[in-house]
């Protein structure tokens, strides 16, 4: 059991919040924009979906 991680480029503005608040480091930004490399360590907080003011950020269990 885990949990995909989107990031949608098209609404991510690449402000880094979802950076800062991931206890696990899944966010890399990558071209100005927040990219989940490290999707496998998410521990389906959603801490970053709270901060992500964009609403760019999808987590589904998976
Ligand atoms: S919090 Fe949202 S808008 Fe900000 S970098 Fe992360 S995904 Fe992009
Ligand atoms: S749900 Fe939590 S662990 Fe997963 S990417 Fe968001 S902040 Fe990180």
């Amino acid at each position: 059991m885990g949990y995909e991680v989107v990031v949608d480029k098209e609404k991510c503005e690449g402000c880094e919040e979802c950076i800062e608040v991931c206890p696990v480091d899944v966010y890399e930004m990558v071209d100005g924009k927040s990219d989940p490399v490290n999707a496998e360590e998410c521990l389906g907080c959603e801490s970053c979906i709270e901060v992500c003011e964009h609403e760019a950020i999808t987590i589904t269990e998976v």
